[in-house]
Order: C-alpha cells, then sequence, then structure tokens
C-alpha cells in the first residue's frame, strides 16, 4: 500500500441500507459514478437484514396466528397452531433473500460499485477500507455520503455475554420459543417482536421506564393497544427498569426496580433488551476529517443534509430526526439533490412529515402534529376523533378496536396531522401524509369520495366531522 497513489472515485457511500443504497441508485440515475461501501454481507443494512423486514415477515405470521383464532367468534374454530420454527426462520430468511436479491441486481444494472469493507474516515478525502479478510486498502473520494446507520443501545446494567440476553438481531433469529421472556423497553421493538414471541407462544412480560408504552405517541391511540397487549401479554409494568440481569445456565434472573416498591427479582427464560439505539458515528474518524457530531453523537446536518465539511453528506439514523427507514430513504433524495446543486425545498427534512408506524395489533400510526405536541405549544386545533364503532368495515372484520383522529387547523381548516390506531392503521395513514404534506383543509379531505365499506371512510368521516358533519357521529362544535 505504501508509497501508492489510493484509487479515487467521484463519489463513495459509506452503508448500504436504506439511506445508503437510494443514495447510491439516485446518483447513479443522475449520471454519478458512485461506490458502496458496506461491511455487511448483504445490502440492505439494518433495514432489510435485521430490521423492518424480517420483524415484519414475522409480524404477519403473527397476524394470521390471531385472526385464526379471532375468527371463533365467528363460529370457526382452528384448533392451536403447530409451528416448525426451522422452516419459519427459512421462510423469513428467504423473504430477506429474495429482496436482498433485487436490490444486488439493481445496484449491478447501474453500475453501482459494491465492496463490502468496514470504512473509517483517515482525513476528509480518504478512506480506510478493511475488507472481511482483513486486507486492508485506501479509497479516495470528491464526496462523501454517511450512511451508516445505528445499532442497539445497551445500559450497562443490562450488559450480559449470555445468548439468552438477546438485541433485536439475536430476537429476530428465533433461537426459540421461551416460555417467559421479558422484553426490556416498551417501544417500537419491544412490542413488535413482544407481540411476534406471544403469538408464538411465549408468556411476555415488558418493562417500560416511563409512565405509558410508546412514549412519543398520543396516549388515545395508545390507549385500545395497550387494552389488547394486556389480553395478550402475561404482563406491562410501566415505571419500572431493570437493575440488574443475571444469566444462569438455562434463564436470566432479572432485578426490577420500580418506584414505588421494593426491587423484585424474577426468572425468566429469554430478556430482548430494546431500549432505543445508538448512531453509528463513533470509530468512524469523523472527528479526524472535521466532521461534526451533537452531544447524542448524532452528526449534524443542514436541510440539504450537508455536514460541517462541504463535500460530506449524511443520512438516515447517523443524524439526528427520527431512526425510520422512508426517512433515510427520503433524505437520501434529498442529498442527491443538493449533489446535483439543487436547493432543498419547503418541507423537505422536516421531521414531523415522517410517518411513524408501529406494526403491533393494532397498528399504531402517525404523521405531523400530534395532539401532544400541540398542547405543550399551547397551538389552537380543531380535533375529531372517529371511533372505528362508527365504521362498518370494521366490524364486519370483527376488529372495532380502532380510533381515527385529525387535528386542524381552525382558521384554514388544514390537516395539521393525523394519528389512528386500529387494523391496517400503517397503510390507511398514507392518505392522511398526502394531504398534510399537500397542504389539503379538511373539507378538501371530505370531499373526496372514499369507498364503501373501507377502514379509509374513517377518515373521510374525521374530516367531516372536524366541519360539524358526519353522517355516522352527532354534530359537534369544532372546538378550540
Ligand atoms: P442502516 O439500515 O442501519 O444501514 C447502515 C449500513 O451501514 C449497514 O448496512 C452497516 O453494515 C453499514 N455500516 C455501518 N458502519 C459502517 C462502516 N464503518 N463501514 C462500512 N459499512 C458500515 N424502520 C421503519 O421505517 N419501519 C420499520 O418497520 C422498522 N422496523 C425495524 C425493526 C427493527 C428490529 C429494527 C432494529 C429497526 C427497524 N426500523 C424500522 C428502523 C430502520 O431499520 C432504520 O431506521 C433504517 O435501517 C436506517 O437506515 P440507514 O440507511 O440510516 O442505516
Ligand atoms: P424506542 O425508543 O422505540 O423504545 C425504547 C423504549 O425503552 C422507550 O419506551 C423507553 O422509555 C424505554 N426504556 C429505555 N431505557 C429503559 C430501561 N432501562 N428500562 C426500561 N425501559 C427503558 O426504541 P426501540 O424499540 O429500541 O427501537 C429503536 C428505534 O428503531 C425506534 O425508535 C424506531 O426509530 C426504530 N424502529 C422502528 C420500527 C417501525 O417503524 N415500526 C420498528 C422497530 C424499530
Amino acid at each position: 500500500m505504501a508509497g501508492d497513489q489510493p484509487r479515487r472515485v467521484p463519489l463513495v457511500v459509506l452503508g448500504g441500507g436504506p439511506g445508503g443504497y437510494p443514495a447510491a441508485f439516485a446518483a447513479a440515475d443522475s449520471g454519478l459514478e458512485v461506490l458502496v461501501v458496506d461491511e455487511g454481507d448483504g445490502p440492505g443494512g439494518t433495514c432489510l437484514q435485521s430490521g423492518c423486514i424480517p420483524s415484519k415477515a414475522l409480524l404477519h405470521v403473527a397476524r394470521v396466528i390471531s385472526e385464526a383464532a379471532d375468527v371463533s367468534a365467528a363460529g370457526v374454530a382452528y384448533g392451536p397452531p403447530s409451528i416448525d420454527l426451522t422452516r419459519l426462520r427459512a421462510w423469513k430468511d428467504g423473504v430477506v433473500a429474495a429482496l436482498g436479491g433485487g436490490v444486488a441486481q439493481l445496484a449491478e444494472a447501474r453500475s453501482v460499485e459494491w465492496v463490502q469493507a468496514r470504512g473509517v474516515l483517515r482525513d476528509a478525502h480518504t478512506l480506510e477500507l478493511s475488507s472481511p479478510a482483513g486486507e486492508t486498502s485506501l479509497l479516495g473520494f470528491d464526496r462523501l455520503v454517511l450512511a451508516t446507520g445505528s445499532r442497539p443501545a445497551w445500559p450497562a446494567a443490562l450488559l450480559s455475554d449470555s445468548p439468552l440476553v438477546m438485541d433485536s438481531t439475536a430476537a429476530l433469529d428465533l433461537p426459540d420459543v421461551p416460555e417467559k421472556l421479558l422484553v426490556v423497553g416498551g417501544g417500537y421493538i419491544g412490542l413488535e417482536l413482544g407481540t411476534v414471541y406471544a403469538s408464538l407462544g411465549s408468556r411476555v412480560s415488558v418493562v417500560e421506564m416511563t409512565d405509558g408504552l410508546l412514549p412519543g405517541a398520543d396516549r388515545d391511540l395508545v390507549k385500545p393497544l395497550a387494552r389488547r397487549l394486556s389480553d395478550r401479554f402475561e404482563s406491562i409494568r410501566l415505571r419500572t427498569s431493570v437493575q440488574s440481569l443475571s444469566a444462569e445456565s438455562d434463564g436470566v434472573v432479572a432485578t426490577l426496580g420500580s418506584d414505588p416498591g421494593e426491587p423484585e427479582e424474577v426468572r425468566y427464560d429469554r430478556v430482548l433488551v430494546a431500549v432505543g439505539r445508538l448512531p453509528n458515528s463513533d470509530r468512524l474518524g469523523l472527528s479526524e476529517a472535521g466532521i461534526e457530531v451533537d452531544e447524542a453523537g448524532r452528526v449534524v446536518v443542514d436541510r440539504s443534509g450537508r455536514t460541517s465539511v462541504e463535500h460530506v453528506f449524511a443520512i438516515g439514523d447517523v443524524c439526528v430526526g427520527p431512526m425510520l427507514a422512508h426517512r433515510a430513504t427520503a433524505d437520501a433524495r434529498r442529498v442527491v439533490a443538493a449533489l446535483g446543486g439543487h436547493e432543498p425545498s419547503q418541507g423537505d427534512g422536516r421531521p414531523d412529515l415522517v410517518p411513524a408506524v408501529v406494526f403491533t395489533d393494532p397498528e399504531l400510526a402517525w404523521c405531523g402534529l400530534t395532539e401532544t405536541e400541540a398542547k405543550a405549544a399551547g397551538r389552537a386545533v380543531t380535533v375529531s376523533r372517529v371511533p372505528w364503532v362508527a365504521s362498518g368495515r370494521a366490524h364486519s372484520m370483527g376488529r372495532s378496536d380502532g380510533l381515527t383522529k385529525l387535528l386542524c387547523d381552525p382558521d384554514s381548516g388544514r390537516v395539521l396531522g393525523a394519528g389512528m390506531v386500529g387494523v391496517g392503521a400503517g397503510e390507511l395513514i398514507a392518505e392522511a401524509v398526502l394531504a398534510i404534506t399537500a397542504g389539503l383543509t379538511a373539507s378538501q379531505v371530505a370531499a373526496a369520495i372514499h369507498a364503501h365499506p373501507t377502514l379509509s371512510e374513517t377518515l373521510s368521516e374525521a374530516a367531516e366531522h372536524s366541519e360539524g358533519r358526519a353522517i355516522h357521529l352527532l354534530p359537534r362544535r369544532p372546538r378550540k
């Protein structure tokens, strides 16, 4: 290596997740020569390899199991499911492999070079690459997009060498179906993977340190979910944290502390720790390259995704903003536009326009302003709620345990926020996202004819209700 001039390419994307690979593809489509460096052994990053996709594959199976059980209310009874864990694991891995193959093909078809290596910045124009075989080389670049994502956070009290103490990646490998599973953290991962294991037969206990599940969501949306989960899970303990974990050969003893109350020792067969994620910004050589990070280690970027170093950009989980795949992809588009010299447009990079979906049963989704945020800011809004007991479709599915709500500006009628809980809420939120992003008013949403009987009618009814003219709800006076 010494004495040789390193190879230099116009654009390197470091990380090939839902931020990195769309950035590379969009850059290639705009005529740039681009090389992706990713240390993983498959494309797609956390999302495809150990996040969104495998978890949603397993949640699909969980939903089928619970729907098969629920239909007994209509007189159709199936026996308890017989679960072949080896086949389930292989099926889930097949879903990941098929999508990974698709991404690899698209990269090849676009002549995007993909290098499997770990990259660390040596200076503002050079990466040192370490291949899985341990070989190192230098790679120079004119411009760089950092898309290195995030990894599970792990509080010191929960550190353990035992394979019985799992992070989300280990839990998605389905090592077995533990009889008793402790889930630490009542957020996205804890509730989604808790749902998977509960449906496979585990007795799931969740401990959450705050006073409610999914702290970022409005409480009226969380309520129907919490109600159903309290039937499905063995226990949900709020204001509780795990003070220590002591691993034994065939189980783990957790010391649970809640205030008020004495610490309590409980034995579980496995533990899943899901208490948030940390940006992969350390051990990257960022300071050597002069790239600024905030106190939480997140790369600081401007509205076009540019870091404190002019020719280096950052996208996705590694920088400030919601740690969601579609947000990383949206960042990628914005950064490629900036690489082409385009200024970000109004609304670009606004975190409130990133929809959030929790794929539990029922699903919970929201976008734009939340009611909690409106209250905290003292902002007047018209809130219209449509409980799904008013929906013919929800009843015909035996699932009226839902709620759709809209937050509108009381003067202009513009839709500012939307929240939904219920079966399929993750799909339904898309229409609200469009309304909020396009600046539509409640009247405009209501004027669009929604097919009957569909759950989407709950959105048009919420829009009508905000103007006091919903058919299936009594008229209301707009509340300010
Ligand atoms: P990542 O997907 O983390 O990709 C980063 C890539 O960079 C990785 O491939 C990594 O190998 C590579 N890398 C890191 N450091 C280096 C280095 N030094 N050198 C070379 N390569 C490097 N989000 C959703 O929107 N919907 C969901 O349903 C959802 N479900 C999830 C379920 C789970 C269990 C988890 C853990 C996450 C989930 N997420 C979901 C979050 C989502 O996975 C992330 O927000 C998303 O993957 C972030 O994309 P990214 O491109 O920023 O980073
Ligand atoms: P999270 O932030 O969603 O939830 C973590 C929860 O753990 C919080 O409720 C927090 O109060 C609690 N907590 C923190 N420390 C604790 C402790 N010591 N004891 C008990 N509870 C504790 O984080 P996550 O579930 O790990 O997921 C990480 C991120 O990945 C999410 O924030 C989200 O951005 C992304 N994700 C998204 C999806 C999706 O889009 N459907 C699914 C999974 C993950």
